[in-house]
């Protein structure tokens, strides 16, 4: 998998290691870390470390990419503990969407009861 970053992009920094955050999990496709505002009292970040500014940016070439993000996003859940009661996972895309960040990220949200639907 090419990881092409993107010098302007703060979660291409995180995976690059200039700027710190708190490490949950990497492969070498993907890396994980605890988001600095959490939601909820499990609140981690899942991201491909090829640069994609959203999941609509993602194309035919990514199918593998995000099949691997969601099923690491499985075992992210689980080994934190998040499986028997359930979590939440939140992908936003776009303006509307709610995205500050434009690198792809799965938010794993989970640790009390959710309310639905956002805001
Ligand atoms: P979005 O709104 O784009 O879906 O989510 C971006 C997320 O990144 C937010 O939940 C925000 O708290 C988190 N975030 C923004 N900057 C940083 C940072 O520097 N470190 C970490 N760990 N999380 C960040
Ligand atoms: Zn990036």
């Amino acid at each position: 998998m090419e990881s092409i970053m993107n010098d302007d992009c703060l979660f291409c920094k995180i995976i690059a290691g200039d700027i710190p955050s708190n490490k949950v999990y990497e492969d070498d496709d993907l890396y994980a870390f605890r988001d600095i505002n959490p939601a909820a009292p499990t609140h981690v970040l899942l991201i491909p470390r090829k640069h994609l500014s959203g999941v609509t940016a993602a194309g035919e070439e990514d199918r593998e990419l995000l099949g691997s993000l969601l099923l690491a996003a499985n075992r992210i859940a689980t080994a934190e503990g998040l499986a028997e009661d359930g979590f939440r996972y939140v992908i936003n895309n776009g303006k509307h969407g709610g995205q500050t960040v434009y690198h792809l990220h799965l938010h794993i949200i989970g640790g009390r009861p959710l309310t639905w639907p956002p805001g």
